[in-house]
């Protein structure tokens, strides 16, 4: 028996017939006939949906009625996840108590039980509604999550998530039969997040037919918007939504559309939703946007305004910039003032430098000699580096102790930030602190790497000959892509967000730190506190 078929039988309300009943954004019921693109969306409950999407284009909305649509109708537990606290207390403020306030239906349900509930429900963050619960949360703090057992999970921004969360997320449904997924976002950069979800998805598109034509298309930005642009005056004219075709106006919703799979092999259904559909397009403003020219904004207009991803040019090391370091050597290459930047995956990423080239790139398996071969105290009793920075994280234990057995070598570096270190000092080049007395160095994780990444645009770190024979780090460092983003808070903020495994990118981050730290050794006193 279908689903939709047993919530019948039930007597359960079918969620877009109750949505239509019983909720409202600033007080008016929800608008479907210009948001034609989304009726399919609210009809589709498919175990696992994700929704790569532009900004304002309804898909939190849909998101959030489903959650409470689930705790009214069921005994079962609905986790809504933002990637912060803060943002999760507005979002419930403004989108969730305001339409459960609005309906004499919701606030039913919420308030009678809120009475009997007092202390328990109707917290920011929790909503009784019925039999079941919502969750709201932020998930930058992995206990909040942990603790909370959920029949529907929803991802809301994926790409701003805390990136070593994320795999905790969908293993709240453990114990649910229902393990319904949501995943939405606006992307960043192409390959990572709500981007590289979508292109595992069975990546639905909207088509519409024009009136005029017949023309079946997808809309986008090249195509279907035409303008006039006064370059001195900065000023957009004559602006059309229009058919790639016949070229006549369009109005999407006037028009008729299907949303249709582009890659039919996935179980997994995937929905673009972007602003040129939308009823509340302000095509003076998209077209102005897309004439910026910081890296930001243009970022931001991809992003934002049309759902896609964008990787800005110079964001990351490039085969080109690899090639430009290349000098005449091979590695392993003997070097007795070396140092090693290591990071910890699973196993032990390890590279190796001296004062202006890399040395030596490897795999170790194990810390220590006693648990097994290939380890990485046996290589550094072997190469005798003056310096070692390891990452701290996750194995601290295991980087103490060997911090215990090379004394004064080694250093366990911190992605913490660096609040205090002054822009001034950051330009004087103190991108890490070296905490006194303790084996201990601390960085900001982006301040870090845009100095490592200098050392190659600059060709101040050589690589190898053969280092084609090196792939895996090659492939690694190329990964990480500088973005300027806007934090929860509207400040614009740099970060490298990653398009796959990234171990020897950070090992050759954390190299950088110890060559730096070996070739200053003489003021020390500048870089401790
Ligand atoms: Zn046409």
């Amino acid at each position: 028996m279908s689903y939709q078929n047993l919530i019948k039988l039930k007597g359960y309300k079918p969620y877009f017939q109750w949505v239509n009943q019983h909720w409202s954004s600033r007080g008016k019921s929800l608008e479907f006939y210009k948001h034609k693109y989304l009726v399919e969306i609210y009809k589709d409950q498919h175990p696992e949906i994700v929704s790569k999407k532009s900004a304002q284009g309804g898909g939190t909305e849909r998101c959030i009625t489903e959650a409470i649509w689930l705790a009214d109708q069921f005994k079962e537990n609905a986790l809504y996840l933002m990637p912060t606290s803060s943002i999760v207390g507005d979002m419930v403020q403004e989108r969730v108590d305001e339409p459960i306030n609005n309906s004499k239906y919701l606030a039913g349900r919420s308030g009678r039980l809120g009475k009997i509930l007092s202390k328990q429900t109707d917290k920011v963050g929790l909503k009784r509604l019925g039999k079941g619960f919502v969750y709201f949360r932020g998930s930058q703090n992995a206990n909040q999550i942990t603790s909370v057992p959920a029949d529907i999970v929803f991802v809301d921004e994926r790409d701003r998530m805390i990136e070593e969360n994320v795999p905790y997320f969908f293993k709240r449904l453990l114990h649910s039969n229902r393990k319904w997924k949501r995943t939405l976002g606006t992307p960043t950069i192409p390959g990572f997040g709500i981007d590289l979800e979508y292109e595992k998805s069975d990546q639905r598109e909207y088509h519409i037919k024009c009136n005029h034509c017949n023309e079946w298309q997808h809309l986008n930005f090249e195509e279907n918007v035409v303008y006039d642009w006064d370059d001195n005056l900065k000023k957009v004219s004559n602006e059309k939504l229009i058919c790639k075709k016949c070229k006549k106006l369009v109005v999407p919703w006037e028009c008729h559309t299907e949303w249709i799979s582009q890659n039919k092999n996935s179980d997994v259904h995937g929905y673009f939703i972007h602003q040129l559909y939308s009823p509340f397009l302000d095509l003076k403003e998209l077209i102005g946007n897309s004439k910026k020219t910081a890296i930001w904004e243009l970022q931001q207009f991809f992003n934002q305004d049309l759902g896609l991803a964008y990787e800005p040019a110079g964001a990351k090391i490039t085969e080109e910039i690899i090639k430009s370091c290349i000098r005449d050597y091979t590695i392993p290459h003997p070097c007795p003032d070396s140092v090693v930047g290591i990071d910890v995956g699973k196993v032990l990423h390890v590279v190796t430098k001296s004062k202006d080239r890399i040395v030596d790139i490897r795999k170790c398996e194990h810390f220590f000699k006693e648990d097994g071969p290939n380890s990485l105290e046996e290589y550094l009793e072997a190469r005798q580096p003056k310096k070692i920075v390891i990452d701290a994280l996750p194995e601290t234990r295991s980087a103490m102790k060997l911090a215990k057995k090379f004394p004064g070598r080694v250093f366990l570096c911190y992605y913490s930030g660096l609040k205090e270190v002054k822009e001034k000092e950051i330009k004087q080049g103190k991108w890490y602190k070296v905490i006194k007395g303790e084996p201990v160095v601390h960085t900001d994780r982006t301040l870090s790497l845009d100095s490592a990444f200098n050392f190659l645009n600059k060709q101040n770190c050589f690589m190898p000959k053969n280092i084609d024979d090196y792939l895996e780090f090659k492939t690694q460092l190329k990964v990480l892509v500088r973005v300027i983003l806007e934090d929860s808070k509207g400040n614009m903020k740099a970060e490298y967000k990653s398009q796959g495994e990234d171990h020897f990118g950070h090992a050759y981050n954390y190299v950088t730190i110890a060559s730096d730290m070996l070739t200053r050794v003489v003021v020390p006193e500048i870089f401790t506190i």
